[in-house]
């Protein structure tokens, strides 16, 4: 755990900054990471009276000349950031900004220089199975920046996909490669929205996988006191909905459980509020074998246990007592033939009804 900081604790490095604004030169001073640095000034910047959005400091083309001179002998953009107090970005950008005026040659440029084909073809045939490359910079031991740049250059010949050209084209098709266990292309609906245009990495799948893990492993009974303040929150939050918000939420819960108990056994089910409410129309609000209005629930038609999911095709409306009778029993050992070509209409009613709801949304 990084220490944190107070206001007191940085004033004396806001003074320091304020006459060398650099990052680096307040790290490297106080022996703190220039990140916490950063983090700390961009807390209190206010209190501080500092303006830590760029360096600051005035850079002259002198002082460019002077870094490019330095670049020359260390090849290293963070030594001469280091040397020269300054921000590691500068530096970078304004070395590639006048690097014909001083004659710069980048190091990248060497690691890069006198590379045979056949050692390129290597790295792209490493790069090829693992899609990494780091990887490839690690198995062969060669400057990251020349791997990167041969590798671009020759992709055609070598006939690599990038991962991040290949991500491109999948996005477009509204698919994406889960970074997880399973390792396969999915459509976006699969993995989770952070919003903004953003997906996780992982599939749901495999995310619940990683999520559940993580929790079995983190294992730890609630304390008496965590219990008592979770009841709480809970129930001030009840008192607060309205009824109509209270039967939406139940609703919701039981379909929940409905998926979850299917899942156990390995069936696939999405069967939504909406469905439900379509069944209800569909089937009159009423049992569909005593006719009673109340007590009613939603039956697999062909039941769970045998493997059949529930959906617009396979739900009936029956009262609690029609229900329990019914069970497990397959729809033929349980209707008459009449009742059963009844109910086969009102599902092909139900899958017109969705099909025309779904146009219009
Ligand atoms: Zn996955
Ligand atoms: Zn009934």
């Amino acid at each position: 755990m990084p220490k944190a900081f107070t206001l007191d604790d940085i004033k004396p490095w806001a003074e320091e900054y304020k006459n060398n604004p650099s990052f680096v030169y307040v790290a490297n001073k106080f022996n703190v990471d220039r990140y916490t640095v950063r983090k700390c000034f961009k807390k209190y910047k206010d209190e501080l009276g500092i303006n830590i959005v760029k360096d600051t400091k005035e850079i002259t083309i002198e002082d460019i000349k002077a870094w490019a001179e330095k670049y020359k002998e260390v090849l290293s953009f963070r030594a001469v950031a280091r040397d020269f107090n300054v921000n590691l970005n500068t530096v970078i950008n304004n070395l590639h900004l006048h690097k014909e005026e001083f004659g710069l040659i980048f190091k990248e440029e060497l690691d890069a220089k006198d590379r045979t084909m056949e050692e390129i073809s290597k790295w792209a045939d490493e790069y090829k199975i693992t899609q990494s490359l780091a990887k490839v910079v690690k198995k062969f031991n060669v400057p990251h920046c020349a791997v990167n740049r041969l590798l671009h250059e020759h992709k055609d010949e070598l006939g690599i996909v990038f991962i991040t050209e290949e991500r491109e084209r999948l996005a477009l098709e509204g698919k994406k490669k889960c970074n997880g266990e399973c390792g396969q292309i999915k459509s976006l609906e699969e993995f989770g929205y952070l919003g903004e245009g953003q997906y996780r990495s992982t599939c749901k799948v495999c995310q619940r996988k990683y999520e559940n893990e993580l929790r079995a492993k983190n294992k730890r009974p609630l304390t008496e006191e965590e219990k008592r303040h979770n009841r709480e929150v809970r129930s001030a939050r009840k008192a607060k909905m309205t009824p109509e918000e209270l039967r939406i939420r139940q609703e919701k819960r039981t379909a929940a459980q409905r998926k979850r108990r299917a899942s156990y056994i390995g069936v696939e089910e999405n069967f939504t509020v909406e469905d439900k409410n379509l069944i209800f129309e569909v089937f009159g609000g009423k049992c569909f074998k005593c006719k009673k209005d109340h007590g009613l629930s939603v039956d697999h038609h062909k039941p769970l246990n045998a493997g059949f999911a529930l959906n617009i095709e396979n739900a009936v409306i029956l009262c609690i007592g029609c229900n329990s009778s019914k069970h497990d029993k397959m729809p033929e050992e349980f209707y008459t033939d009449k009742e059963l070509s009844e109910i086969n209409e009102l599902f092909k009613k139900a899958k017109l009804l969705k099909e025309q709801k779904q146009n219009v949304n």
